[in-house]
């Protein structure tokens, strides 16, 4: 069988902060030739346009009316998956500490988690999907037909995450990214509404050991004994 004559299906990758979700969910999606959506991308975008407009993220009535100004778009340039907010490509302002650093406090309000479930969810068409995410086996895709938890050791993800932010030349500290990804696993985990959590029929896979090819290997085995 073809890989483009496989039924489409509803991949969802849930899991802690910089555990290479959106890299297995990207190599899954060309692997298939399904559509990719990072859900993270959308939550920071939201954030980035609060702190651009100064939005006090407190004040429900101000937040309310922000969300009716937020567009979220994405476009593939270049073979690259890239975040527009109103039209702007903000791909790398929305990877930025100051963003990182506000961006769990925003995910926490529900008004702001309704909006982006209905985009998530109008994002799955006649192709398949793969959205990687803390909520998407969970709430967004709940009869997603694979889900994947994704988890590793803290001070690896960290280290990883470090060696990203140097690659992209971005300024940053270890200490300082091990304490965002603590503080975001934390506000994640604890939130009311549609709290991190493994979905209880997900796959739990802990990449510690595995590099990214080993990880997508593992994963594409699970994947191939569904379809077939
Ligand atoms: O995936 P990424 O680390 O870029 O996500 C940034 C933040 O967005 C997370 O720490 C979390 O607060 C929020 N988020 C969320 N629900 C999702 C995806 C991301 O609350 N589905």
């Amino acid at each position: 069988m073809d890989k483009k004559d496989i039924q489409p299906l509803i991949i969802a990758i849930d899991g802690y902060s910089s555990c290479g979700k959106s890299t297995l969910a990207k190599q899954i999606a060309k692997e298939l030739h399904y559509v990719f959506v990072d859900s993270g991308a959308m939550y920071r975008a939201v954030t980035l346009y609060f702190i651009e407009n100064d939005i006090n993220i407190e004040d429900e009535n101000k937040v309310l009316d922000a969300l009716k100004h937020i567009d979220v778009t994405f476009k593939n340039i270049n073979g690259v998956n890239t975040t527009f907010l109103n039209r702007k490509n903000v791909e790398t302002e929305i990877r930025s500490l100051k963003v990182s650093q506000l961006v769990s406090e925003v995910s926490a309000i529900s008004a702001v988690r309704k909006k982006m479930v209905a985009l998530q969810r109008n994002m799955s068409g006649s192709q398949g999907l793969v959205m990687d995410g803390r909520d998407i086996g969970t709430v967004v895709f709940p009869n997603a037909d694979i889900k994947f938890f994704i988890t590793a050791d803290p001070i690896v993800r960290a280290q990883r995450r470090f060696n990203e932010l140097v690659a992209k030349n971005q300024k940053t500290d270890l200490h300082e990214v091990i304490s965002n990804l603590e503080h975001r696993d934390k506000i994640d985990t604890e939130r009311e509404d549609s709290p991190l959590k493994k979905a209880d029929d997900a796959i739990l896979l802990d990449n510690t050991h595995f590099d990214i090819e080993q990880q997508f290997k593992v994963a594409m085995q699970y994947i191939y004994g569904v379809i077939h």
